[in-house]
């Protein structure tokens, strides 16, 4: 498992599940050129490797977990998670996690904020945690109407739970965690998607969300897939969120793209490229 150091700050990718990826129903409208350029990555029925990464940042002596997976249910047509399993592999108990950030709330992002016992209770998981969400995105989908969609079960188990637990603080905007990290507004996936920004002596990084979910997008912002709520939106943010990498020489850290998601952006003869690291 490996750990890239920003300043002072130390991050660590943690993998809940990876995933084959079906460009047809992914973009539909560009699966045919994606295949076309990724021939490389595609196996043999023309699936593609993501993965749902999440990323712990340890900073000023807190443990931050950016984004919780899928969770441990088992969910028609997704995988079961074991962020569990990872987060111990780390050498960390679901309590020793101080502080955690779901930078939107669709299903793959939200997972083990709760679990569901044997015994058929469900609690959270992590049992010392202060949870930070974005005011306008639980603004969006934490409405009566919005729970009681059967598509949005995810929000009835893992986010509803939290809501009079005492342990949420609401955030708006571009707002600094500690002096390390700050919110990144990078609407458009969903109404209040935020990107985690790291700068730590002279460092930075920023872990994207779902700003981005293939590197195909360097070259084709506009791509937006079908669930991105403005697509419109959405390529503008990630078009902006890349170019901003560059300049500001982040890291890159992308927790859909092919584990680990790390690496840097570069501009090479006019072109957009990611070097992993
Ligand atoms: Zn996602």
């Amino acid at each position: 498992m490996q750990t890239v150091t920003i300043g002072n700050v130390q991050v660590t990718p943690l993998l809940d599940t990876g995933l084959l990826m079906d460009p047809h129903q992914f973009m539909p409208k560009h699966a045919e050129q994606l295949l076309k350029e990724y021939s490389h990555v595609a196996d043999e029925r023309g699936l593609m490797p993501m993965s749902i990464t999440c990323y712990l940042v340890r900073s000023e002596g807190k443990n931050v977990l950016v984004d919780t997976g899928l969770g441990n249910r088992r969910r028609p047509g997704f995988p079961v998670g074991h962020l569990d399993e990872t987060l111990t592999a780390a050498g960390l108990a679901p309590g020793d996690i101080d502080v955690v950030l779901n930078t939107h709330l669709h299903i793959d992002h939200v997972g083990w904020n709760t679990v569901d016992r044997e015994d058929g209770t469900r609690e959270v998981f992590f049992p010392n945690a202060r949870f930070v969400f974005q005011q306008a995105e639980w603004d969006f989908w934490m409405t009566p109407a919005q729970l009681a969609q059967p598509a949005n079960a995810h929000l009835v188990e893992c986010v509803e739970p939290l809501r009079d637990s005492g342990r949420i603080t609401f955030f708006e905007g571009e707002k600094a965690l500690d002096t390390n990290i700050t919110f990144i507004s990078t609407p458009g996936h969903t109404p209040g998607h935020v990107s985690i920004g790291i700068a730590s002596a002279g460092e930075r990084a920023v872990i994207i969300g779902d700003a981005s979910h293939h590197p195909a997008q360097l070259i084709h912002p506009d791509w937006s897939p079908g669930f991105d709520t403005d697509p419109i939106l959405s390529a503008r943010t990630r078009d902006a969120l890349f170019d901003r990498a560059i300049t500001e020489d982040r890291t890159w850290l992308a927790g859909h793209w092919a584990y680990p998601g790390i690496g840097k952006l570069a501009r090479l003869e006019g072109k957009r490229v990611f070097q992993a690291i």
